[in-house]
């Protein structure tokens, strides 16, 4: 007899339409009953798009049916309309409809443990790598996008040597473009020392206005650089977007493997598929080849095997790299055929190609 966990498990194997997140993961499921071969699916779905709710509806129904034993599948398929873009008035309680970012192909989280490790410098060097990846693909105009949510202490904007106020016409803000790359952050918008005074409900809804209020446009990749550590806030900016997987940052010494480890337990948490690991400020590289390895060995490593994922590369400790990211130059732009900037470029490519894959 096919039972509750059966069901779910055959859920998971749906994908939302157009994403490769499926509809468990996504919130979709509201209660699933089963008694006697009879199975009673309710879902809840926030779209605009009158077809997507057939097409959950009919996959379901295939799926539970498929299962042993069962007779019988009743799917009651529950339509909330998205909220109008430019109203802001997107419900707190529900999990944001992912069909909201249209035309944005894959997104991507960037997390780490805590703070200091490099995400942003990774984010802002990863971004500006695959820009340059698709257009030498013969893509052209700005494909790639970052939505730095860290409110707390937004760097993106510096890094990318983005500055300014972004342009705002019909309620839609216009992101800000640097190196082939739409950004928006929380930096454009507010001075740093207001943005301490931040509390969570605000935080939320600041990204659910970065989700939704900001002309995108047609994205292949973007990349969320989400506030270091692993608390509620973390927990519900990874509910309110429609992420693609996580890429974890992290040192390579013993105790930061503890923390990116808790900090990927949050995306096991959510069913958001990890992609890798990157291990930052790994070693310095000598002018005679040899390396030193500062902040220890193998925590990145140690990481990847715990989360039984790839680690996907070590990027050197280079002064370059701080003084690029001081200057608004990401290093993969500066000297995309040094150490660093090649770390970078082959870890963009990679993940660009298990995304694509999956
Ligand atoms: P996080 O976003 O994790 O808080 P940042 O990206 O702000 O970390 O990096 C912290 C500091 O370390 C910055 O000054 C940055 O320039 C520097 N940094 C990051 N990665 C490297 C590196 N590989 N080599 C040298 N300095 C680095």
């Amino acid at each position: 007899m096919a039972s509750q966990e059966q069901v779910i498990e055959a859920l998971r194997k749906i994908n939302y339409p157009g994403y490769s997140r499926d509809i468990v993961s996504f919130g979709l499921v509201r209660d699933i009953t089963v008694k006697n071969g009879e199975v009673e699916v309710l879902l809840e779905i926030t779209t605009a798009q009158e077809t997507i709710p057939g097409q959950i509806k009919d996959a379901v129904e295939k799926a539970v049916l498929s299962l042993e034993d069962v007779t019988e599948c009743n799917v009651v398929v529950s339509v909330k309309s998205a909220p109008e873009a430019g109203t802001g008035g997107a419900d707190q309680s529900a999990p944001t409809p992912p069909d909201q970012l249209e035309g944005v192909k894959h997104i991507i989280a960037v997390a780490s443990g805590k703070g200091g490790v490099g995400k942003s410098t990774f984010v802002s060097n990863l971004a500006s790598a695959v820009a340059m990846l698709l257009k030498k693909q013969g893509l052209k105009g700005e494909r790639v996008g970052i939505m730095d949510c860290d409110i707390f202490g937004p760097s993106i904007p510096m890094m990318m040597g983005a500055n300014g106020r972004p342009n705002v016409s019909d309620n839609m803000i216009h992101p800000m473009v640097a190196h082939g790359v739409k950004i928006m952050s929380m930096g454009f918008l507010v001075d740093d020392e207001q943005a301490v005074i931040w509390r969570g409900p605000m935080v939320m809804k600041a990204i659910q206005q970065f989700a939704h209020n900001v002309e995108w446009g047609e994205l292949d990749y973007m990349f969320i650089d989400l506030p270091p550590g692993t608390g509620d806030a973390q927990i519900s900016l990874t509910q309110t977007l429609p992420l693609d997987g996580a890429l974890i940052v992290t040192t390579p010494q013993a105790a930061a493997y503890t923390v990116a480890r808790r900090g990927a337990g949050l995306f096991e948490k959510v069913d958001v598929d990890i992609l890798g690991v990157a291990e930052n400020m790994s070693y310095l590289q000598a002018a005679d080849g040899s390396k030193q390895f500062i902040f220890g060995s193998g925590g990145g490593q140690k990481v990847a095997d715990a989360l039984d994922t790839e680690l996907l590369g070590q990027i050197p400790l280079d002064p370059f790299v701080r003084e690029g990211g001081d200057r608004g130059i990401p290093q993969v732009v500066a000297d995309p055929k040094g150490l660093a900037g090649q770390t970078f470029i082959s870890i963009a490519e990679k993940i660009i190609e298990a995304v694509e894959i999956d």
